[in-house]
C-alpha cells in the first residue's frame, strides 16, 4: 500500500468491506476451495487499491467480477471401442469479457470439476488483461481422463464433447486452447468437429492448431518459453542469470518439456522433471530429446526414460522438491507444492521459484518463500505467454497470415517483459516491493475493472 495509506481509516473499511464479499462467496460455494483459494489471494492483494479509489466499491466492480458472466455444463456421452455408453461431464466458464471475448483453455483430467474451471476461469481474466492482449477470460474441461484411451476413443470423446460446446464458442465471442490433457491431437479433433457443425473455416475460434490448419509457430513452446523468460526478467533484477544454474521441473507434459528446453538454451542444468508416478534425476542434467521422443511421440510414462539414460534414477512416488536446485519450476498441476516443500527448498538454498502451472503453490508455501526472500514468480504472471502466443495466433488467423517463428519468440520475450515490469511496478506502489502476486493481481485488476466501469452495469 502507499505510505499514505498505511493503517488507514480508508484501509480498515476496504479491508472490511473485501473479507464480507469472501465470506459471501464462501457461503455461495461452500465446496469450491479451489475457486475460493484464488478469489481469497486475488481479494486480499487488490484491496489497497479498493482503499485508494472509491469508484470501484461506488460501482461495485468487485461484487460483478467475483460472479462468472456465464457458466455452462453439459453431458458428453460417447461409446468406447468395446461398445460401451460412457457419460463424462463438460464444462465451460465465460467468466469476464470486459476486455476482449472469452479466452482460455480445456482441460481433460478425471479431477475436473465447477470449482476448478472456476478457478483456472477466475485466474484467467487477470493474467489475460497483464499480456496487454484484448482477451477475456475463461477456461473449461471435462472429468474425462485420456489415459489408457485409445486414439478412436479420443476422437469419439473430442467429437461429442463439440458438439455442445460448439453452440457457446466462435471468433469474436470464446475461443478455448489446450490444458492439461487436451494437446494437438485433440485440439485437432475438436476444430474438425467445429468445423462440420459451424460450416465454416473459423480458425480462430481455436488455438493451439496444428501449424498446417492455421496454428502458429512457437505456440506449443510458449508457455515453457515465456516462464523462462520471466524468470530471467526476476533473476536481471537481482543482476543475474540462469547460467549454471541448477534447475528443477515438476510434470513432463508441455509447459514442462519447453520450460526445460529454454532453460538449457539459457545454460542452466535441469537435473530433474516428473509425472503423477514419480519423478527422474540426473545429476549431469536430463536429455531433452529424449524426453521430448517419449512424452510427445510414444505417450510414454517418464519411468522409461531411465532405459535410455541408465546415469538417471526414477524415485516412484517420489517428491521432486527434495532435490535441492537454485531454481524450482513447477509446471504439472495445482496444489503441488505446500508448505513443508517449500521449507526444504529453502533450506536447500533455492534462490526463486516461478510458476509454470496455475497455482501450484499454496498460499501458506508462497508466506514462507517471502518471508525468505525467495524471488517468486505467479502463474498469473508467469505462465501467460502460453495464452500471449494464442492471442498472436487468433492475430494470425484474422490477418491470413503466418509469422516466422522468430518474430512470434520475439513478441513473446516483449510481452513477458512487458508482464514483469507491470507487476513488479504495480507492487511498488502499492508498498509490496518484490511481491508479484500482489503486483500481477492489481496490475491485471486495473486494466479490467476500468473497463467494466465503461461498460455500465450489464
Ligand atoms: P500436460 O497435460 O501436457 O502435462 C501435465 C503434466 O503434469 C504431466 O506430466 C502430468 O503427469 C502432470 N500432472 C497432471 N496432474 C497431476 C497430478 N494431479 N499430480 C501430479 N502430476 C500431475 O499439461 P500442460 O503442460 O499443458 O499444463 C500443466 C500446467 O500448466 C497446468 O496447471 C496448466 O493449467 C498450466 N498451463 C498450461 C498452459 C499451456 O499452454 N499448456 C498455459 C498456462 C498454464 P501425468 O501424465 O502423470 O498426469
Amino acid at each position: 500500500m502507499t505510505n499514505a495509506l498505511q493503517n488507514s481509516p480508508k484501509l480498515v473499511e476496504a479491508e472490511k468491506y473485501t473479507s464480507a464479499l469472501y465470506e459471501q462467496t464462501v457461503s455461495r460455494y461452500p465446496n469450491e476451495s479451489e475457486f475460493l483459494n484464488a478469489v481469497k489471494e486475488f481479494l486480499v492483494a487488490v484491496t489497497p487499491v479498493i482503499a485508494d479509489n472509491a469508484i470501484y466499491t461506488e460501482k461495485g466492480v468487485l461484487e460483478q467480477i467475483l460472479e462468472p458472466e456465464r457458466f455452462i455444463q453439459f453431458r458428453v456421452s460417447w461409446l468406447d471401442d468395446s461398445g460401451n455408453v460412457k457419460v463424462n461431464r463438460g464444462f465451460r466458464v465465460q467468466f469476464n469479457s470486459a476486455i476482449g471475448p472469452y479466452k482460455g483453455g480445456l482441460r481433460f483430467h478425471p479431477s475436473v470439476n465447477a470449482s476448478i474451471v472456476k478457478f483456472l476461469g477466475f485466474e484467467q481474466i487477470f493474467k489475460n488483461a497483464l499480456t496487454g492482449l484484448p482477451i477475456g477470460g475463461g477456461k473449461g474441461g471435462s472429468d474425462f481422463d485420456p489415459k489408457g484411451k485409445s486414439d478412436n476413443e479420443i476422437m469419439k470423446f473430442c467429437q461429442s464433447f463439440m458438439t455442445e460446446l460448439h453452440k457457446h464458442i466462435g471468433p469474436h465471442t470464446d475461443i478455448p486452447a489446450g490444458d492439461i490433457g487436451v494437446g494437438a491431437r485433440e485440439i485437432g479433433y475438436m476444430f474438425g468437429q467445429y468445423k462440420r457443425l459451424a460450416t465454416a473455416f473459423d480458425s480462430a475460434t481455436l488455438t493451439g492448431k496444428g501449424l498446417s490448419y492455421g496454428g502458429s509457430l512457437a505456440r506449443k513452446e510458449a508457455t515453457g518459453y515465456g516462464l523462462v523468460y520471466f524468470v530471467e526478467q526476476m533473476l536481471a533484477s537481482k543482476k543475474d542469470t540462469l547460467k549454471n544454474k541448477t534447475v528443477t521441473v515438476s510434470g513432463s507434459g508441455n509447459v514442462a518439456l519447453y520450460a526445460i528446453e529454454k532453460a538449457q538454451q539459457c545454460g542452466a542444468k535441469v537435473v530433474a522433471c516428473s509425472d503423477s508416478s514419480g519423478y527422474i534425476y540426473d545429476e549431469n542434467g536430463l536429455n531433452l530429446e529424449t524426453l521430448i521422443q517419449l512424452k510427445e511421440v510414444e505417450y510414454k510414462r517418464i519411468d522409461t526414460y531411465i532405459s535410455k539414460h541408465p546415469s538417471a534414477k526414477f524415485v516412484a512416488g517420489g517428491n521432486i522438491w527434495t532435490i535441492p536446485c537454485d531454481i524450482a519450476l513447477p509446471c504439472a498441476t495445482q496444489n503441488e507444492l505446500h508448505a513443508a516443500d517449500a521449507k526444504l527448498l529453502v533450506k536447500n538454498g533455492v534462490i526463486a521459484i516461478a510458476e509454470g502451472a496455475n497455482m501450484p503453490t499454496t498460499a501458506d508455501a508462497v508466506e514462507i518463500l517471502h518471508e525468505n526472500n525467495v524471488m517468486f514468480g505467479p502463474g498469473k504472471a508467469a505462465n501467460a505467454g502460453g495464452v500471449s502466443v494464442s492471442a498472436l495466433e487468433m492475430s494470425q488467423n484474422s490477418m491470413r497470415l503466418s509469422w516466422t517463428f522468430e518474430e512470434v519468440d520475439m513478441r513473446l520475450q516483449d510481452i513477458m517483459k512487458h508482464i514483469y515490469v507491470s507487476a513488479s511496478t504495480a507492487a511498488v506502489k502499492y508498498g509490496h516491493e518484490g511481491n508479484l502476486v500482489v503486483g500481477a493481481n492489481i496490475s491485471g485488476f486495473l486494466k479490467v475493472a476500468d473497463a467494466m466501469i465503461t461498460h455500465g452495469l450489464v
